[in-house]
């Protein structure tokens, strides 16, 4: 199944580089095991950088914790900066948003102190936790769960 080439109205661009969508809908079922997120729903779409509130964001939630939902917007690669030492990892994203919903209770308000060691936290275990799942054999977790 192919993914029709989308033009951004802002670049020109065409973004075609994306795996299928259910390579992406696969990975969110499986971080939302690995999470003990089961109980939301959860959905999950490649944006353009036009469409995320900043430009230098590769995601974006939106989330209501009282009726478990959440929204999640994970930047295009086609989109993404050329970045060497972090480049952009669609998967890394994800957790990385995923993880804000189990830190929503404790109210980090915008431009605090406590939202910096919020995001420094969700960054450093979202890149250990895929780091960690990519050597991990699939089957072999299965196992141990
Ligand atoms: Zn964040």
């Amino acid at each position: 199944m192919g993914t029709p080439a989308l033009e951004c109205p802002d670049c020109g661009k065409f973004t075609t580089d994306f795996a299928n969508p259910e390579q992406l809908s696969d990975c969110v079922s499986l971080w939302q095991r690995r999470l003990f997120l089961r109980d939301w729903e959860i959905g999950v779409r490649l944006a353009r950088h036009h469409e995320l509130n900043a430009s230098e964001w590769s995601g974006q939630i939106n989330y209501n914790t009282e009726r478990r939902e959440a929204l999640i917007d994970l930047l295009d690669p086609a989109d993404a900066r050329p970045n060497k030492t972090f480049p952009h990892d669609v998967e890394r994203t994800l957790v990385h948003e995923l993880l804000h919903i189990h830190l929503a209770p404790m109210g980090a308000q915008v431009g605090t102190p406590e939202q910096v060691a919020e995001e420094q936290a969700i960054c450093a275990l979202s890149r250990a936790l895929v780091e960690l799942a990519r050597q991990i054999p699939e089957a072999e977790e299965k196992t141990a769960a």
